[in-house]
C-alpha cells in the first residue's frame, strides 16, 4: 500500500508541472502519456523516441484500473494523449468507455497484423505476450503435453498451478477458451484445471514457476517473459516451455494464446498529429526492439526478430483469434470462473 501511494505521489509530481508555463519547462513539442507499463520497460522507449524527434514525453504510470478511471473522470479536460496498458482486456475496456479516438494510418495497418489491433482503430498491440505451459522438465516428458484443455485432465491430478482468476490475463485466456470450444467446453475445462490444483492459485507468474521448480507441481500456465526473466538469472532452472495447441485437428490445433501490451491516442488529445508519429513509431524499428530486448516480449512487427535468449524456444503457431473478441467475452470468463470455483 505505501508502495502505492508513494507511486501514486511520484505520478502526480511528473505531471503536476504540465500546461503550465514554468520556466523550467521545454518550450519544443510534448506527448503526455498514461502508462500501465512500470517506469523500466517505458522510459528507455521514450527517450529513444525523443533523441529521433524532439517531442519530449511526460508521463504516469498506475495500474491499467486507476489510469482508465483517470481519464474519464477528466475528459476533455484530461492533458493525456495516449493511453499505453497491456492486456486486449484492458484496452478493449477503455475503447468502450469511450476514451480512446479511432485513428488509422497505413504504417500501423502495415506493421501489425489485424487480429492484435482494434477494428476501428482504437487500439494497436505494439508487443505480443504469448501465455503457455510450463513444466518441470525432471518430472514431465514434452510428449504427455498437448494443449491447454488437456490440462484438465486425470492424469494432471494434483499437479497443476496457476495464477489467481482475478489477474485479466487469465481472464483473456479463459476468453479465448470460450471463442474456441464454445461456452460449456470451457466450463469443462476450466472446472477440470480448478479440480487439479496441487495448491490454491498464486498471485502472480513467478510463484507458478517457482512452485513448479520448488516441486509443489509439475505443470502451470505463464507469459513467456516471466521464464525468460528467470532463465536469465538461472539458465539452469529446471522449467521448460511447451507451445500449446499447436497440433491436431479444428480448436486443438488452433496455436497459442497470444495477448498484447497496447497503446491508444485519447479522444482528449490536443497533440493528435505528434501522437500518431509516436504510436506510429512503437510499431517500427527501434521501439519493437526495444520491447522485445527489455522485457523478452514479442514484436508485432515480423520485420524485426525476437532477443536471442527467446529464440531458444522456437517459432510457435498464435491462435488468430482477435483480440477484441477476449476483450469482449471479459465478463463472461470471470463468470464461469467464478462458477466453478476458480479463485
Ligand atoms: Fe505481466
Amino acid at each position: 500500500m505505501m508502495r502505492k501511494i508513494a507511486l501514486i505521489i511520484a505520478a502526480t509530481i511528473v505531471l503536476g508541472a504540465c500546461g503550465k508555463s514554468e520556466p523550467s519547462q521545454p518550450d519544443g513539442p510534448e506527448l503526455v502519456i498514461y502508462s500501465s507499463r512500470i517506469e523500466q520497460l517505458i522510459k528507455p522507449i521514450f527517450d529513444d523516441f525523443t533523441k529521433e524527434t524532439g517531442i519530449t514525453i511526460r508521463y504516469v504510470t498506475d495500474e491499467a484500473g486507476p489510469l482508465l478511471a483517470r481519464l474519464k473522470a477528466e475528459g476533455e479536460n484530461s492533458p493525456a494523449d495516449m493511453l499505453i496498458t497491456v492486456d486486449a482486456g484492458n484496452l478493449w475496456h477503455a475503447a468502450d468507455m469511450g476514451i480512446l479516438a479511432p485513428v488509422k494510418s497505413e504504417v500501423l495497418n502495415t506493421n501489425i497484423p489485424p487480429a492484435l489491433r482494434d477494428e476501428q482503430g482504437r487500439w494497436y498491440g505494439v508487443s505480443i505476450r504469448a501465455r503457455t505451459i510450463v513444466y518441470a522438465t525432471d518430472r514431465v516428458k514434452p510428449e504427455e503435453l498437448a494443449g491447454y484443455e488437456d490440462l484438465a485432465g486425470p492424469q494432471w491430478n494434483g499437479r497443476l498451478c496457476l495464477r489467481t482468476s482475478k489477474k485479466v490475463y487469465n481472464q483473456s485466456l479463459v476468453a479465448s477458451l470460450i471463442v474456441a470450444l464454445g461456452a460449456e467446453k470451457a466450463e469443462e475445462v476450466v472446472s477440470g484445471w480448478v479440480n487439479n490444483l496441487a495448491v490454491s492459485p498464486f498471485a502472480n507468474d513467478v510463484k507458478v514457476v517457482e512452485a513448479i521448480d520448488a516441486g509443489q507441481c509439475d505443470v502451470g500456465l505463464v507469459n513467456t517473459y516471466y521464464l525468460a526473466r528467470m532463465l536469465e538469472e538461472n539458465p539452469d532452472l529446471p522449467v521448460g516451455l511447451f507451445w500449446a495447441n499447436q497440433t491436431g485437428e479444428g480448436a486443438a490445433g488452433r496455436g497459442v494464446h497470444v495477448n498484447i501490451s497496447g497503446a491508444g491516442i485519447t479522444k482528449a488529445s490536443k497533440h493528435k498529429e505528434n501522437a500518431m508519429r509516436l504510436l506510429e513509431w512503437l510499431s517500427g524499428p527501434t521501439a519493437q526492439y526495444d520491447f522485445a530486448h527489455l522485457n523478452q516480449e514479442y514484436p508485432v512487427n515480423d520485420k524485426t526478430a525476437p532477443s536471442e535468449l527467446i529464440e531458444q524456444w522456437g517459432r510457435f503457431r498464435a491462435d488468430t483469434m482477435p483480440l477484441s473478441e477476449a476483450g469482449r467475452l471479459q465478463g463472461d470468463a470471470i463468470r464461469l470462473m467464478d462458477r466453478v470455483g476458480y479463485r
